[in-house]
């Protein structure tokens, strides 16, 4: 694929997609249906249809019985944290596999031409992006996701939580499962613009931005407090009426999703096509660090002033912004 038929590169050879990022035609106004149904695919896929694919699997193959489960014991909470470790080595793992480590399509559709095992660094353990962002997912990130996950299903066990069946609710069971992405980056966004207050910027968040540059591997490479906030989006299935089949699937896209940003390529090749990534706008937060607290699905950050969809105007609007923000900084 040549990538330049698809946007640009500059002289470092970043590529930038032509098309500017869209936010959910279904906040435009006046409402723009058609619009909405050219936009609807690209909500399932790639990524939505794997997260489900993987909730399905949880549920039906790989979780316990709801008997074992009913207990809080050592065996399945270790065997579901091996369950989590494998998807993350598997998803992940292949992405940075093919296009980092064998760099099948080298820098093409790449945002930042630069490869991080290149680029040393004292912030991060061993100078090493890669194995911090590594040490960081499996030593917190995992675990503190296997928490919430066990604390789901012991819930579920033990009837705790309004818990319900396809039998009984099949409308509203569809309904959740189709807005969770939404709502997973509604609450993203909330817990994402607290703690790039400067305190807990300093203090938690960095850990995330310090790869400037992200890798699949950055996905998860956050402090544990992040971690703790992150997953937090789960206990809505405790709150409202819901099934464990949702519950899992919204872990995948909560866990296993925080790879959509982090890719780093606007299209994996695949054969002689390429597959949309959805990666620019949360690469665009991790360039810039003030603009696009979520992607596009809420429109938050349109509301607010901080959406960048990756055009000239938007760029030059973030620069005023930032102006503005250093003069009222002087005049303090
Ligand atoms: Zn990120
Ligand atoms: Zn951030």
């Amino acid at each position: 694929m040549d990538d330049l038929a698809y946007g640009t590169r500059n002289k470092r050879g970043d590529f930038a997609p032509r098309d500017p990022l869209q936010v959910m035609p279904l906040w435009h106004m006046p409402p723009r249906p058609l619009a909405f149904l050219k936009w609807l695919p690209g909500y399932f896929l790639p990524w939505n249809v794997l997260f489900m694919a993987l909730g399905a699997l949880n549920w039906f193959a790989l979780m316990p019985g709801v008997e074992t489960m009913k207990t809080l014991a050592p065996g399945w909470i270790l065997y579901v944290f091996a369950v989590n470790v494998a998807t993350v080595l598997i998803v992940y793992g292949a992405l940075e596999a093919r296009l980092y480590v064998k760099r099948a399509q080298g820098a093409k559709f790449k945002y930042n031409a630069k490869f991080p095992a290149d680029q040393p660094s004292d912030v991060f353990m061993f100078k090493s992006q890669n194995v911090d962002n590594v040490i960081r997912t499996f030593a917190t990130g995992v675990p503190i996701w296997t928490a919430y996950q066990v604390f789901g299903l012991w819930a579920y066990a033990n009837h705790v939580g309004p818990w319900t069946t396809f039998a009984e609710h099949p409308v509203w069971l569809a309904f959740l499962g189709l807005i969770f992405p939404m709502f997973h980056e509604l609450h993203f966004y909330c817990i994402h613009r607290l703690i790039h207050v400067p305190v807990l910027y300093k203090h938690i968040h960095s850990v995330h931005h310090n790869s400037v540059n992200p890798s699949p591997w950055s996905s998860l490479s956050m402090h544990p407090i992040e971690h703790l906030l992150y997953w937090s989006d789960s206990l809505i299935h405790l709150i409202l009426p819901s099934h464990p089949l949702l519950f899992l699937y919204g872990l995948q896209v909560t866990g296993t999703g925080a790879v959509v940003g982090h890719v780093g390529f606007d299209k994996i090749e695949v054969g002689e096509g390429g597959v949309d990534s959805h990666a620019y706008a949360h690469y665009l937060h991790h360039k810039y660090f003030e603009v696009n607290y979520a992607d596009g699905t809420t429109a938050l950050d349109r509301l607010f002033g901080t959406w960048h969809d990756g055009s000239k105007e938007a760029q030059a609007q973030m620069e005023a912004r930032y102006e503005k923000k250093v003069a009222r900084v002087n005049q303090k």
